[in-house]
């Protein structure tokens, strides 16, 4: 989708930190670290929000979850959170799909 950061990391046009691909998704570390490990993980496709993305393509959505754990797993961290805004009064500024994989010291969750 036109004028979307995230699509844009996933095409490779915009640089960052990319931690883990898969089939369907791409992991990369959040500019604005919140938490010692704070990565963000997409579906390569564009949702608005993790909800539309459920209903749109399960499969990506539990690839988001399983890439997300291993992201976790890899960088040394069992326990993780887990953090999706929904809508803007909530906190999401990014209208494509995230889920924000924070683990270790955190400062707080996600603005
Ligand atoms: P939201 O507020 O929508 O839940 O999360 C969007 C996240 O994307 C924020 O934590 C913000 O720091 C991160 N972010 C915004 N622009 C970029 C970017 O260009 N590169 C990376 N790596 N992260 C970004
Ligand atoms: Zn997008």
């Amino acid at each position: 989708m036109a004028d979307c950061i995230f699509c844009s990391i996933v095409a490779g046009d915009i640089a960052s930190e990319i931690l883990h691909a898969t089939e369907r998704t791409v992991a990369f570390r959040d500019i604005n670290p919140q938490a010692d490990l704070h990565v963000l993980v997409v579906p390569r496709d564009h949702y608005a929000n993790v909800a539309e993305l459920a209903e749109g393509d399960p499969a990506s959505m539990a690839e988001v979850v399983t890439s997300a754990r291993a992201v976790a797993v890899v960088a040394g961290y069992d326990d993780y959170r887990l953090v999706f805004n929904t809508g803007a009064a909530a906190g999401q500024t990014v209208f494509h799909a995230h889920a924000h994989v924070l683990a270790g010291a955190m400062k707080g969750l996600p603005e």
